[in-house]
Formats: C-alpha cells, sequence, structure tokens
C-alpha cells in the first residue's frame, strides 16, 4: 500500500515558512499578474494567485487586459513592469487569447522578474545545468516533494509522460540532474505500458484521464500525478487511475492535493527569491 505524499501540507509548511520571513521585511515583495481576456479559468488561477500572495504580505498588482489588446499594447505593460523597480515578479497568465501568441511576450520579460521560469534566459539556463533566476514552478514543486519524502533520485530509472515547455521538458532536467536516468514518453511513444514498468518514478503530465493503470506500473514505483481534467462527473481527476495504482506503489501523489499546491507555493517562493535576489539579500 502506498504512501499518498500530501502536497497541500508541505506547500502550507512552504507559504508559512514564507509569510514568516515576510513579516521581517519593510518593503515587501511585489508580484505583478498579467491577464488578458476572459478564461474562466484562468481568472480563478489568478484570483488564488493574488489571494495567496495577500496571504503572505506581498504587495500584488493585478493588469487585467482586454481580449482585443494589441501585441504592442501588451508589450508595453510588460515593459514598464520590467522599468518598475517596485515590482519583484512578473507573470504573464497562459494560455493568452487566439491572436497573441506567447512567444511574442515570453522573453520581454525580465528574467530576474521572471516568476514563472519561462523565458529562454531561465529555462536555457535550466537546460545547461547552471543556474537560472527561477525554475518552473510546477516541475520545481515535483522535485520539493520528492526531496521532502527523502527521496534518492540517483540511478533511478524515470519516466517523463509528456514534453511541455513548462512541466515535462523541465522536470526531465531537473530529475537528470539528480542523477536519474530519465526517459521521456509522449503522444508518438510506442509501447508506453512496457516502457512504463521499466519507471522507479513515473511522473505524468498528460491532462488524459486516468489511464495509467495499475498493470502498467512496477511494484513500488513512485508516482507523481500531474494531470488535472474533470470527469464527466464534475469530479477532478488525475493521469493515474489512482485505485488500481494504490495498492502496488510505495508513494503516489492525489489529485487534488498533490502537485497542484506545490505549483502555487513554489511561485510564492520564486517571488520571493527574486526579490532577495534584486535587493542583494541572502
Ligand atoms: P500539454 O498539453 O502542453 O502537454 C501534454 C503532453 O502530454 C504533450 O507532450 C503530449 O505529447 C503528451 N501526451 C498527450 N497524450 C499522450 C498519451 N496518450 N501518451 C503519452 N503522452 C501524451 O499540457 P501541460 O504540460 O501544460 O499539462 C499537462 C497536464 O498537467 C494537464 O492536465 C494540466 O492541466 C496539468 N497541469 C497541472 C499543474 C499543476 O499544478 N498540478 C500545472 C501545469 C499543468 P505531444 O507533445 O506528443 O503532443
Amino acid at each position: 500500500m502506498a504512501e499518498i505524499i500530501n502536497g497541500k501540507e508541505i506547500a502550507e509548511n512552504i507559504l508559512n515558512n514564507i509569510k514568516k520571513e515576510v513579516e521581517n521585511f519593510d518593503v515587501k515583495p511585489t508580484l505583478a499578474v498579467i491577464i488578458v481576456g476572459n478564461d474562466p479559468a484562468s481568472k480563478v488561477y489568478v484570483k488564488n494567485k493574488i489571494k495567496k500572495s495577500e496571504f503572505l504580505g506581498f504587495n500584488s498588482i493585478l493588469k487585467e487586459l482586454p481580449e482585443d489588446i494589441q501585441k504592442e499594447e501588451l508589450l508595453d505593460v510588460i515593459k514598464n513592469l520590467n522599468n518598475d523597480k517596485n515590482v519583484n515578479g512578473i507573470l504573464l497568465q497562459l494560455p493568452l487569447p487566439k491572436g497573441l501568441d506567447e512567444k511574442d511576450f515570453l522573453d520581454e520579460i525580465s528574467p530576474i522578474k521572471d516568476v514563472d521560469g519561462f523565458t529562454t534566459y531561465n529555462s536555457g539556463k535550466l537546460f545547461k545545468g547552471e543556474k537560472p533566476y527561477s525554475i518552473a514552478c510546477t516541475p520545481k514543486g515535483i522535485i520539493k516533494l520528492l526531496e521532502t519524502k527523502n527521496i534518492n533520485l540517483e540511478g533511478k530509472v524515470a519516466v517523463v509522460v509528456g514534453r511541455s515547455n513548462i512541466v515535462g521538458k523541465p522536470v526531465a532536467n531537473l530529475l537528470l540532474q539528480k542523477n536519474a536516468t530519465v526517459i521521456q514518453a509522449h503522444s508518438k511513444t510506442k509501447n508506453l505500458p512496457e516502457i512504463l514498468k521499466l519507471a522507479d518514478i513515473i511522473i505524468s503530465a498528460t491532462g488524459k484521464e486516468e489511464f495509467i493503470k495499475g498493470d502498467m506500473v512496477k511494484e513500488g514505483a513512485i508516482i507523481i500525478d500531474v494531470g488535472i481534467t474533470r470527469n464527466k462527473n464534475g469530479k477532478l481527476t488525475g493521469d493515474v487511475d489512482f485505485e488500481s495504482v494504490y495498492n502496488k506503489v510505495s508513494y503516489i501523489t492525489p489529485v487534488p492535493g498533490g502537485v497542484g499546491p506545490m505549483t502555487i507555493a513554489t511561485l510564492m517562493e520564486n517571488t520571493l527569491e527574486l526579490y532577495k535576489l534584486q535587493k542583494g539579500i541572502k
């Protein structure tokens, strides 16, 4: 029977430590969040990010921009936030509405204010095994979950399912840096069940509802489920069929309450770290 990794609790500890640290600062860290358009899910995510940053004692700036904003106008908003000495972190909520390409904007965020770690500078540093200013929140949160459980990754076979720039690729890089042997699977991978069977650790980030079943995983494996989908009954589910996997593996993250809370906690941690970097605080 598996140990369920309680991401909610681990994230709360991180947030409480941040809150305590922030109490010592006269000038508080400031996080600026830009949202373009009216995507309901994005609005909820943004609201939660602002709420959490205020809970921690951060200042927050919310830029709500219309769906039909012109490219130049959005670039100006980013430029002004880059130039604003009081702003320590900038987040551009994705996805952008149709007609705007995130590639035109992400690299306009100053790398030292890039709380999501999505700029080419920061993701490139990560890729090279050098120290970026910030690391993408979900991958960083996943590594923290594993570290909290004292899981040694060296020499372990890790199968990452998914190769997005925000989860799959950076988490594979981080695992490699921890000396895991990493296999990156994706929608064109053949014989995924056989590959999954090799895994000491599976990190799945596809958004395909409960497609990893108990008979696909090795006895004692560690399962990190990043996927979030709402099933036909309105319930949040992951990539992993929890019921059939649970009895076979050693650790598993639940959905919800696993990786999700860590993503927001590491976002807040990134904001604090960038603030300290900008202020020269060790
Ligand atoms: P993307 O849609 O960008 O990427 C999905 C990846 O899954 C792609 O690389 C795709 O392959 C791969 N994939 C799709 N179907 C299969 C399949 N049948 N077998 C193997 N691989 C497959 O998604 P994201 O990375 O942005 O997010 C993935 C999931 O994680 C989503 O459910 C999202 O909601 C969730 N998420 C959760 C977060 C959290 O905080 N818990 C944070 C971020 C995301 P290919 O490249 O070939 O198309």
